[in-house]
């Protein structure tokens, strides 16, 4: 096949030109992001040659190199992975495949400064394109496992790319980076230095389960401006001027590693490896478990709601491995669908590495990790509300809709559910409220927790519902989340107080005394107005149940309520727009 020329999807040139231009401060995470792709690759190609014999592809020396070249001021990643087809290669270098791109790019350009700029890229993650900001020319290698040929595809980042057939690639990828001039000129940002690299690479990548290995010429130490050396892990002596192998990772696994020697920079990098995510988790988790079912979690909860999280492919992010070896991503088994935001690894101990998603599915053991992982994370969000009630307030912007959906779904952690919910409430216009301090503001007497549901809180604090309600200073939440009109049915009760819609059936809102007082006023009313009601309920006909005298508006002459056991209208409006 000749070399073909390709233009960049719209999407991916904006992109590459703010790369290009460099509107992200921290240039170093560009390798990072490679050596992450590389890691992903290896994971890839063992898996499937554990399942595929047929494959043939060597998996002896599984790694990643690093290649520098001061002279020709190239930068070279390159790993034994599971490589690309020609057709990956097109589909997945050059364009963007994220469905939030053509937002994102929209706020980018309306950002007001650099660093609500770099906020954005960081929410984004982009990747392998990373490069093109100290890169002026990008050239891809790779061949996929299994295949004869391999595929070269080559950028400046401008307007375009080529691909172009190969017969002889090695199989994996490697991509050669032709480094900014600027760049090499300054020491600070030199990444043909081997000590920027070991440092790059220890501060991102240190936990990355393959080795990087770097050839660097003898003795390392004079490289180094600090005057270290290389760390010990030299792979042997070797005479002045000869290259020497120097593996620059640790490998070790975080969850495996005790608390106290860990970082939590060094978290946050597994976080961001295992995300994608450019921004540091909101909050880490940690468990072991030992005894018969050994396991370690690491488990973080993003600061920022991914677009797709209402999405029917949203990823599930935690990821399953076995004694240390990675066996699969998104592993739905471990995370309830109502906590899919969680991220992390679960490492088992005592399952087989050849585990399929359906006999995980089945697992008694998996199943009680599971529930013991949900309740951790909920235990987690209750801890975060007393003891850093801003995180938490952050927390629920970005994910209450979602952990919501698991009052309908959770029923054996309901109460913890509703036990770490908040809600909009007319008690305060900014700060939500829980229902246990709603609770607390109850006036004597009150025994419901009253609600209405709607599409705003404008529009709800306008609804004559609320009239008697504002007129006798009762609390009420309004809530406004399509997930509230279904759970508000499925919730009987907080703390032995029943939730009320205040547009639905009877409201009583006085004391026992003024009940009655309102009962003989009600009598007498409705012997004067019955005639009125019942000409109007007549004349309304099919489209109401009945018209009654209320004590509920205040100055708003009529409203249109539920039955206790009925739909609201928005509810009605939902399911036909389900198609029941
Ligand atoms: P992401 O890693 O978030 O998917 P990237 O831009 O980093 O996004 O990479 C895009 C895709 O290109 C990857 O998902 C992967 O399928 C492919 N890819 C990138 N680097 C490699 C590599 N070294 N080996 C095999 N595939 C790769
Ligand atoms: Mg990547």
């Amino acid at each position: 096949m000749p070399t073909e020329t390709f233009e960049f999807q719209v999407e991916a040139r904006q992109l590459l030109q703010m790369m290009i231009h460099s509107i992200y401060s921290n240039k170093d995470v560009f390798l990072r992001e490679l050596i992450s792709n590389s890691s992903d690759a290896l994971d890839k190609l063992r898996l499937e040659s554990l399942r595929d014999d047929a494959l043939g592809a060597d998996t002896s020396d599984l790694h990643i190199a690093v290649e520098a070249d001061k002279e020709a001021r190239t930068l070279v990643v390159r790993d034994n992975g599971i490589g690309m087809s020609y057709d990956e290669v097109r589909d997945l270098i050059g364009t963007i495949a994220n469905s939030g791109t053509a937002k994102f790019l929209q706020e980018l350009k309306e950002a007001k400064d650099a660093t609500a700029a770099e906020g954005l890229i960081g929410q984004f993650g982009v990747g392998f394109y990373a490069s093109f900001m100290v890169a002026d020319e990008v050239t891809l290698l790779t061949r996929r496992a299994g295949e004869s040929q391999g595929t070269r595809w080559t950028s400046d980042g401008a307007g375009t790319y080529t691909i172009e057939t190969v017969e002889d690639a090695p199989q994996g990828t490697s991509v050669t980076l032709r480094l900014k001039p600027a760049d090499t000129e300054d020491k600070l940002y030199d990444y043909t230095s081997p000590w920027k690299i070991r440092e790059i690479v220890k501060r991102y990548s240190d936990f990355i389960t393959w080795p990087i290995r770097m050839a660097v010429e003898a003795p390392a130490a004079a490289e180094n401006p600090a005057g270290d050396s290389a760390d010990g892990s030299a792979d042997g002596e070797a005479a002045a001027g000869e290259p020497e192998v120097e593996t620059l990772n640790s490998m070790k696994a975080l969850w495996a590693r005790s608390r106290d020697e860990v970082s939590d920079e060094e978290y946050h990098e597994l976080y961001k490896h295992i995300s994608h995510d450019w921004n540091d988790p909101l909050e880490t988790i940690r468990m072991q478990a030992e005894g018969t079912f050994e396991y370690q979690a690491l488990l973080f909860i993003p600061s920022r709601a991914p677009q797709d999280l209402f999405m029917r492919d949203h990823k599930r992010g935690v990821q399953l491995y076995v004694k240390r070896v990675f066996i699969m991503d998104d592993c739905e088994a471990l995370m309830p669908p109502y906590l899919r935001f969680v991220k992390g690894v679960v490492d088992a101990q005592d399952l087989s590495l050849n585990v399929s998603r359906e006999i995980l599915q089945q697992d008694r053991q998996i199943q009680l990790m599971h529930r013991r992982l949900a309740k951790k994370v909920l235990s987690t969000i209750k801890d975060m509300m007393a003891g850093n009630p801003e995180r938490y307030a952050t927390l629920w912007r970005e994910f209450g809709r979602v952990i919501k959906e698991g009052l309908l779904s959770d029923f054996e952690n309901r109460d913890a559910i509703l036990g770490v919910s908040s809600f909009a409430s007319t008690h305060d216009a900014e700060a939500p409220t829980t229902l246990a301090q709603y609770v607390e503001r109850m006036k004597d007497g009150q025994e419901h927790i009253f609600y209405l549901t709607g599409e705003s809180r404008q529009a709800l604090e306008n609804s004559p519902h609320m009239e008697a309600f504002r007129a006798k200073g009762i609390e009420v939440l309004l809530l406004t989340d399509p997930v509230d009109e279904v759970w508000v049915e499925a919730v009987p009760e907080f703390e032995g107080k029943q939730l009320q819609s205040v547009a639905k059936g009877e409201v009583d809102l006085g004391s026992e005394e003024e009940k009655k007082e309102a009962e003989t006023e009600r009598e007498k009313r409705q012997e004067e107005y019955g005639a009125l009601l019942t000409w109007m309920t007549e004349r309304l006909g099919e489209d109401v149940k009945e018209v009654r005298l209320s004590s509920r508006l205040t100055v708003s002459p009529a409203c249109v309520v539920s039955d206790a056991n009925e739909a609201t209208p928005a509810l009605e409006a939902m399911y036909r727009a389900m198609g029941q």
